[in-house]
């Protein structure tokens, strides 16, 4: 399988356990809102009921005060209470959801119709007219004996209470029901939650550790091969027996192995056919031009006097192309030379290396070379030569001004040292920058300053086999800075 497909179903998983622990977690709280709701309306019938029964004792108390005194403000009392038990009787019938509530609410609404429309309102009225007649007082009398005195009324006043405790108590059992059923559910979420987010850490735990043991070591073995074909080992292969994309990675790191190997090879091959046809050609060159040198001298010699002065000009312009010839040659074979043959390291001094390459040089009154103290490296001397040689040579030779100007100096760096050769000659137009490292690129004018091209790309070839860099920093007409790195150690 696919790794991709392996981290998507990873995650699927993983995503879809953290979305089952929300939406239990979401559930809760559906319940717990439910709850609270709950609770609210729960005590809210709880004070109806209490309100109710007091309502019931101040109309007791009401009543019993005007029949006893015949004081309005005692029945007002009584008004007031009997209209606000009827209100609450209507509001706990729409808030009561409980069955067995909701019947005791309509039993007690049943007893307090009776109450008041069987005792206490007739009795009222009979008090209120018992002032204005005899018998009128006597039919008061007999009824609050009939009524009252009995025990009637009061029997039904304890089985109110009674309903009114019993309905309470229902109300109670609900609310202490609800809350256990709350903590339970409580309980078992949390317990849920924990376990799905500790099955979730654990499995992501458990893929991390999965993939990375799948990707890393084959990761590290490619990291090898590349390595390996860094350091110029093309002969690598990766067994990888997988099928998803780092098996299709080692695949193509095969097949590119496979291709550097074949491309470096032919490249090694055509490098040596190019350095043998250089080696030959360049041997089977010296030897005619020697021979046509030769010929030039014994006509000098041997014919002196029969010669022109304009043949002799002739000869000389014929033994200046030959030399330039021959050093063409040489410049080819040194060129080809370079990488071809080991070069032995040795500790070198490179103020005596420049002093040395200096007093070879035909440096004239008119140029001053300053050079910085220089290291001492343990290194090729011969190719160090050859680079500081050849720039320190075009540093002279291309130079227009008066006083020629040549610095040499070294900056360290940590492995390797800069080592720069400045000088206020003629200086390179940017576009040449590149191109004067090719072999047998000239700019100047060979009339001028005679050149074979060779000089820079003999630097260059070193410095690449050494996997160094150059750099040219240069303004025309005023002068030019050279600068290459060349390992500490
Ligand atoms: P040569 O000096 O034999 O011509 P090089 O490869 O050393 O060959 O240089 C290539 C060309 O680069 C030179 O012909 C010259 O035009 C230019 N060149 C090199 N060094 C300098 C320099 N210091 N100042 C100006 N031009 C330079």
């Amino acid at each position: 399988m696919k790794i991709v497909y392996y981290i998507f179903f990873s995650f699927l998983l993983i995503l879809l356990l953290f979305a089952t622990t929300t939406f239990i977690n979401f559930r809760l709280s559906g319940t717990v809102n439910a709850n609270t709701e709950y609770l609210s309306t729960s005590t809210e019938i709880i004070r109806y009921s209490g309100r109710f029964q007091r309502n019931i004792l101040n109309m007791v108390s009401g009543l019993r005060g005007y029949l006893l005194t015949g004081e309005r403000s005692f029945i007002d009392a009584y008004d007031a209470s009997n209209t606000e038990n009827d209100t609450i009787l209507a509001e706990l019938g729409s808030m009561v959801a409980d069955t067995l509530q909701y019947k005791l609410l309509m039993e007690i609404k049943e007893l307090n119709d009776k109450w008041t429309e069987e005792y206490t309102e007739p009795l009222r009225k009979a008090k209120m007219l018992a002032s204005v007649s005899d018998s009128n007082l006597q039919v008061f009398n007999r009824f609050y004996r009939e009524r009252f005195l009995t025990g009637d009324e009061r029997a039904i006043l304890a089985n109110l209470q009674q309903k009114f405790k019993a309905f309470s108590n229902l109300e109670y059992n609900v609310r202490q029901e609800k809350k256990t059923r709350l903590t339970e559910l409580v309980d078992k979420t949390r317990r849920l939650s924990f376990w799905l987010t500790g099955l979730s850490l654990i499995l992501a735990l458990a893929i991390v550790v999965f993939l990375v043991r799948k990707i890393s070591r084959r990761i590290a073995v490619m990291t090898q091969m590349a390595n390996d074909i860094a350091a110029g080992n093309y002969d690598v292969n990766i067994k990888d027996p997988g099928n998803d994309e780092l098996s299709s990675l080692g695949y193509s790191l095969n097949h590119m192995a496979d291709q550097l190997f074949q491309n470096i090879s032919l490249l090694k091959r055509s490098n040596e056919e190019l350095d043998q046809f250089a080696h030959i050609v360049s041997h089977d060159m010296k030897s005619p031009l020697r021979g046509i040198s030769n010929v030039v001298s014994w006509i000098e010699e041997d014919h002196k006097e029969e010669l022109s002065q304009k043949v002799e000009q002739y000869l000389h312009i014929i033994k200046e192309r030959i030399a330039r010839a021959e050093s063409l040659i040489e410049g080819i074979l040194s060129y080809a030379r370079i990488d071809k043959e080991e070069v032995e390291k040795e500790t070198t001094d490179l103020n005596r290396l420049v002093y040395e390459i200096l007093e070879n040089l035909p440096v004239g009154s008119n140029v001053k070379v300053e050079v910085s103290p220089l290291p001492i490296i343990y290194s090729e001397k011969f190719l160090i030569f050859q680079v500081f040689s050849n720039l320190i040579g075009n540093a002279i030779k291309y130079n227009d001004k008066e006083m020629g100007l040549v610095k040499i100096s070294c900056e360290e760096h940590l492995t390797e040292y800069e080592f720069f050769v400045e000088d206020n000659g003629i200086g390179i137009a940017p576009v040449y920058h590149k191109k004067i490292f090719v072999i047998f690129q000239t700019l100047a004018d060979k009339d001028i300053f005679s050149g074979t091209g060779v000089g820079l790309a003999i630097v260059k070839k070193i410095l690449d086999s050494k996997k160094q860099h150059i750099r040219l920093s240069s303004v025309p007409g005023k002068g030019s800075v050279f600068s290459f790195t060349w390992p500490k150690y």
